[in-house]
């Protein structure tokens, strides 16, 4: 089964929005599943992520969650690195309170190192994130995601490899590997390639339930700009639903579109009349 997912509260839920009420209102549009947004922080009254959690499993919605922005496991500084070991930890403690099955998390910049010296500060703050898994977030997955830009620390390869190791699956963001490759990344032979790549690592299994975000996406040779609708963009969407439902994918794919609910309705209604 693949969920579509909004990226956070539908911009036309009624009243002052919230979580709770963008769930229901995002259900009554057809849509069965959520990435909640704490990008900017993680919320700490648990009553309030309780109920969020009881809204969702109420409605029959997947939950995702989108760790907070200001992470990098590959700082120099032990300071600001504890601070994003901490602020990913966070997300998951609150991810298992509410019910949510994966947390995705921008892992790192290269910083000017080479790419081998990064993944290997990202690998040790894994290790010792993951030390917490029994106590903090049993059932909880924490996905490293693709990067957009060649700065990040964030191919395919590296979220794959440290997932693998740990026993975790990375977020799969096909449009910033788009970004990221200036262009490539576009074509059914690519998004085949990208599956394959995915299972040889995680198993084949794996396939059946992932994490993944696609929008349309502005980019140039630094990689990523910033997200577009996708009818503005040169996603070639279409192609990428047909080769997730060709190959039977599962799993949660959030549509980080500008576009919101309406571009997650477009890639639902048309997935599910393929
Ligand atoms: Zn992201």
């Amino acid at each position: 089964m693949l969920y579509f997912a909004t990226p956070g509260v539908p911009r036309s839920t009624p009243g002052s929005g919230g979580t709770v009420a963008g769930l229901r209102h995002a259900h009554s549009l057809g849509i069965r599943a959520m990435e909640i947004e704490w990008v900017q922080a993680v919320p700490k009254n648990v009553e309030r992520v309780e109920e969020v959690g009881q809204t969702a499993k109420d409605l029959g919605m997947a939950l995702t969650v989108h760790a907070p922005y200001y992470v990098n496991l590959n700082s120099p500084d032990a300071t600001t690195l504890e601070a994003s070991k901490k602020r990913i930890l966070d997300a998951l403690t609150m991810s298992q309170i509410a019910g949510v099955r994966s947390v995705c998390v921008h892992a790192a910049f290269y910083l000017g190192k080479p790419p081998e010296a990064a993944y290997d500060n990202v690998r040790r703050a894994v290790e010792s994130i993951m030390k917490l898994k029994q106590k903090l977030f049993p059932s909880v997955n924490l996905a490293l995601e693709t990067m957009g830009k060649p700065s990040q620390f964030g191919t395919l390869e590296e979220v794959l490899r440290v997932s693998k190791e740990f026993d975790l699956y990375p977020c799969v963001d096909s449009a910033h590997m788009h970004a990221r490759t200036n262009g490539m990344i576009n074509t059914t032979e690519e998004w085949n390639e990208m599956f394959d790549t995915y299972s040889t690592f995680l198993g084949k299994k794996s396939l059946s339930g992932m994490h993944l975000h696609f929008s349309g996406i502005a980019y140039g040779p630094k990689g990523e700009k910033h997200h577009l609708p996708l009818r503005e963009s040169d996603a070639r969407w279409r192609d990428f639903l047909k080769v997730c439902k060709d190959r039977q994918i599962g799993g949660v794919f959030v549509c980080e579109s500008p576009e919101m609910e309406d571009d997650t309705l477009l890639l639902q209604k048309t997935f599910n009349a393929l």
